[in-house]
């Protein structure tokens, strides 16, 4: 007999996950404890948390659950949404993710885990992945510039809007006309933001948009039923009386078709889903958006642009920066953060794989599949609605209510949503068995067709369907990166070129203070791939998605446990767009009491540019309340303010704990002034990782706040997007959440606009915030929060000494980030922030956040999910910068011919027969011993962004200014 030291129950290990996403194992944390002076996590929190907000009871999640046990549950569930044959168009399309693209990018940590590229030196392969789709947009929609993804189709084309009413020549008029064949979701989306701009939506036939005096309008191509057809006269006549047309475009049809640029479209936007990426249920994807050089200022999200660096080479980085939020506030052309860039990269992925002809032959059979259709429809007696389309036929039938419920009986969904008529839309995976079955449907199975003979009849006879004169003449994706990888062994290795360019959390921390790169678990990941949730139309019957229903409940009642919030909306897609859904629920508000007057928003100078962004995207005048100089909200600035502007006063917007990251102990004192005031309080919820279990904005005193899931709740960035923006409220906003022109969203006053083109915003990345709340449950959800707050006080405490930690809160405490200042630094030694963000690549680390929310600061985020060794390593480089910053200080080191003015280096560098620096070359890569055991080699040096920026250059440059080097 052996002996039994373990009980089964301790043998289960059912809190396993909550120990792999904690990074310091319990001794480790005892021991940091000690040091930063705590006895435990609770004392830690005592010293930190303002007592008055504390939580007084535990979240009621549930216990934590193994990675098995919620993936087994997760897939009970996801069994339960039923996967039809999707005929439904409207801007959606199923698709083929090539595996190869599947499994090396969406798949991929190296992809999915990375930040935005705000790091260019260390960011060169999603940077080219965006470029190339930048050029793929440009080719196909045959304009002079694109940006690099926007969230949706809906939101480009509002988008589209803001950027017509900024550059249009006809000033006097507000109206904006939007053509009646344009898919109903994007007019929502409009007219929402039309509303809050207070602009004038005219709906009408294209041709007769001219006869209305407008900024701008908005045209479909094809229309949203599938009709072809020349637009260069309507555009003309629009262009006579001084209006900026956007054209919303189908982007596998432009393969095919004469493109809107061609016809003298001003912008051309639309989703470049049906390139490779998954329905989603709706998202995520990446919209395109494109325009005329003049209008470069205007454009509307990241740009990127070719610059050079130190060495002379051509290098990457996002342009224009300064027209963003970031830096224009209120001023800025949107609110858009957050993209797409890794449905971006994607979709220019399956480009690049199936170049201009596969492109084409993809396209064509789309086409063909249609042609037959049509065909056998129209034989058999059926008329259509229209009789050129690309991929989508409307046909008109009797009964509509029986078509739909048969083909659904028959597992299909056709569109749904027209008067007597039913929408067929084709795309990519259509089969011969399903153009059939359809065939079958709708004549019925004795209709005596067949594939082969109507294929017959369609090749003899010539295909009718797209005019002759819209046919594109031009070529498209000439450029060498759309030919060379069409072999599946040529595209791995270019995929994973690009892959080793970019410093990823596979390779190391990223502390991006306000950004909380915490671990996105593998767990987490694995349903998102799952064709159960990645096959689903967004507008498929909701009781075909009762898997996602009973997800995205559960998941909501988390949330709105975890916020102390009473509903919640999952319609925005990024932060901001939660901001803005938000700022609506509010304005609404105040007009459904008859206090639609108040129209102010008052917001810390330390706010996140997103938020006066969005403020002003409502109509909201900013008023900037000022910081004291602890970095708290100056409360007697707030209370001044907030009376100056009286009953004036709409809202505040107060992050918590703030930009600065500490808990403010005022924070109650001014949700109180505030609605003294009869504002309501906007929560920005971007640093809910220091709350979760701890405390709530629902106690606190906010009356609405964003969640960005793509931080707290584990979604990957994706190199700068997707993400998703929920937003909780108090009761008396519930009303006021978005809703849906397609699909209803439930109980909300019927009316209020929708803010996405999906009901449910990217509802195909809610598993993974489902996953992660699910395994770590109550009490592993708060020993987050508990281990973020540890991890960022043990970086404060060690490296204080070397630098100054801005701002502390209460017992010297920081809350889950850190601010080290480094002006005082640059005053003697010169080195600026820069020069350490880039020297920190050099030790293999990503730069924290830098100069926000201070100029010349770094913030740093460890989170909750960083071990002590990796924390370490952070330090030490840290520790070894300052040291080398000493060395310019004193005169030892050269003031310019030092490694921190030189970084980053590369190989280049490094093996350059002509090395003439006065510091060797092992000080310049491995300056510490443990970089050389994992270097990490920045692809180019450091990237002129002044050039870049003088000589804009937005698409793919010629191979030969590579060869020129
Ligand atoms: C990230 C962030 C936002 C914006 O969120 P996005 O998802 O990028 O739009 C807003 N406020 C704060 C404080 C943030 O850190």
């Amino acid at each position: 007999m052996s002996k039994v030291p373990f009980s089964l129950a301790q043998l289960e290990q059912t809190e396993d996950f909550v120990r792999r996403h904690i990074g310091p194992s319990e001794s480790e944390m005892a021991e940091m404890l000690e040091f930063v002076g705590a006895q435990s996590l609770d004392d830690l929190m005592k010293q930190t948390v303002p007592a008055g907000i504390r939580l007084p009871e535990a979240l009621s999640i549930g216990e934590s659950v193994t990675e098995a046990q919620a993936l087994a549950e997760l897939k009970t569930m996801a069994a339960k949404n039923q996967i039809n044959r999707s005929f439904i168009g409207m801007g959606y399309s199923d698709t083929i993710t090539p595996n190869v693209i599947l499994r090396n990018v969406l798949e991929n940590p190296g992809w999915y885990t990375a930040y935005t590229p705000y790091q260019p030196e260390i960011a060169q392969g999603r940077l080219q992945a965006l470029l190339n789709f930048q050029q793929a947009t440009i080719d196909l929609t045959g304009m002079e510039l694109a940006s690099a993804s926007l969230l949706d189709e809906a939101t480009a084309a509002a988008e589209a809007m803001g950027l017509a009413k900024r550059v249009s020549k006809n000033k006097k008029s507000n109206a904006f006309f939007v053509a009646e064949d344009v898919h109903p979701q994007t007019l929502d989306v409009v007219q929402t933001r039309a509303e809050m701009f207070g602009f004038e939506v005219i709906v009408g036939k294209d041709i007769d948009a001219a006869t209305h005096d407008v900024f701008g309008a908005l045209l479909q191509y094809p229309g949203t039923t599938g009709e072809v057809k020349d637009l260069t006269s309507v555009i003309a006549a629009l262009h006579d009386n001084k209006a900026i047309v956007a054209v919303a475009a189908d982007i596998m049809s432009l393969v095919l078709l004469k493109s809107p640029g061609d016809m003298g479209a001003d912008v051309v936007l639309g989703s470049a889903q049906r390139f490779g990426v998954p329905m989603g249920y709706g998202g995520p994807h990446a919209a395109f958006f494109a325009t005329r050089d003049a209008y470069k200022r205007s454009l509307p999200g990241r740009i990127i642009g070719v610059s050079k660096d130190t060495r002379g080479r051509p290098a990457l980085r996002m342009a224009l920066q300064t027209r963003e939020q970031h830096i224009r506030r209120e001023k800025a052309n949107s609110n858009i953060c957050t993209a797409q860039v890794l449905l971006a990269n994607m979709a220019s992925f399956y480009a690049v794989y199936h170049g201009p002809e596969g492109l084409k032959t993809i396209a064509t059979r789309i086409n063909r599949f249609a042609d037959i259709a049509a065909t056998a429809l129209t034989r058999h007696g059926y008329a259509l609605k229209h009789s050129t389309w690309f991929d989508t036929i409307t046909v008109l039938v009797d009964d509509k209510a029986a078509m739909i419920e048969a083909a659904q009986k028959a597992g299909m969904n056709l569109r749904a949503d027209l008067d007597n008529a039913v929408g067929i839309s084709f795309d990519e995976t259509t089969t011969r068995a399903d153009v059939m079955a359809l065939i079958d449907l709708l004549c019925g199975a004795d209709h005596g067709f067949s594939i082969d003979m109507l294929d017959a009849e369609v090749t003899t006879q010539g295909s009718h369907s797209i005019p002759a004169d819209l046919l594109r003449n031009d070529s498209i994706l000439s450029h060498p990166v759309f030919n060379s990888y069409h072999s599946e062994t040529e595209m791995l290795r270019y995929i994973k070129s690009l892959e080793d360019k970019d410093l990823a959390l596979n390779h190391s921390m990223i502390s991006l203070g306000s950004c909380t790169m915490k671990l996105n678990a593998t767990a987490e990941m694995i349903p998102v791939t799952w064709p159960e949730f990645g096959k689903l139309h967004p507008f498929a019957p909701v009781e075909q998605a009762q898997g996602y229903k009973e997800m995205m409940d559960e998941l909501s009642d988390w949330l709105i446990n975890i916020t102390g919030y009473d509903a919640l909306s999952m319609q925005p897609n990024s932060g901001a767009q939660g901001e803005y859904a938000g700022l609506i629920a509010i304005k609404q508000y105040h007009e459904s009491r008859g206090e639609g007057h108040r129209d102010v928003c008052l917001i810390p100078s330390s706010a996140h540019g997103t938020n006066p962004a969005s403020a002003q995207m409502v109509s909201l005048k900013v008023v900037v309340v000022n910081c004291d100089k602890n970095g708290n909200v100056d409360l007697a600035d707030l209370r001044k303010k907030a009376e100056e502007v009286g009953d004036r006063l709409s809202c505040a917007m107060i992050t918590y704990p703030s930009t600065h990251g500490v808990y403010e102990e005022t924070i109650k004192e001014m949700c109180d002034i505030v609605h003294e005031f009869g504002g309501q309080v906007y929560m920005d919820g971007a640093n809910m990782n220091a709350q979760v279990g701890v405390t709530s904005p629902g106690l606190i005193g906010g009356d609405v706040s964003h969640l960005n899931l793509h931080k707290t709740f584990c979604i990957p960035h994706g190199g700068g997007g997707p993400g998703m923006g929920p937003i909780g409220v108090k009761k008396h906003l519930e009303p006021f959440l978005p809703n849906h022109q397609v699909i209803d969203t439930g109980n909300t006053t019927k009316g209020n606009g929708a803010v996405s083109a999906a009901p449910w915003g990217s509802a195909s990345i809610l598993p993974i915030s489902y996953m992660y709340i699910k395994m770590m449950g109550s009490a592993g959800l708060k020993k987050a929060t508990e281990v973020a707050m540890l991890n960022a006080n043990y970086v404060a405490n060690k490296l204080d000494g070397h630098f100054e930690v801005l701002y502390r809160g209460r017992n010297n405490r920081v809350a889950h980030e850190c601010i080290i200042d480094l002006r005082p630094l640059k005053e003697s030694s010169g080195v600026t922030e820069m020069d350490v963000a880039k020297r920190l690549n050099d030790y293999g680390f990503h730069a924290p956040t830098m100069s926000f929310p201070v100029a010349g600061t770094l913030m740093i985020e460890p989170t909750e999910s960083e071990a002590k060794a990796e924390l370490d390593r952070f330090i030490e480089a840290m520790i070894c910068i300052r040291e080398e910053m000493a060395k310019v200080e004193s005169g030892e080191w050269d003031a310019t011919d030092n490694p921190l003015h030189n970084a980053p280096h590369t190989l280049d560098d490094i093996c350059d027969s002509n090395w003439d620096r006065s510091y060797d070359r092992q000080t310049a890569a491995y300056p510490v011993a443990a970089v050389a055991r994992n270097k990490f080699w920045p692809s180019v040096n450091r990237i002129d962004d002044v050039y870049g920026d003088r000589n804009l250059i937005c698409s793919c440059p010629s191979i030969e200014s590579y060869i020129e080097e």
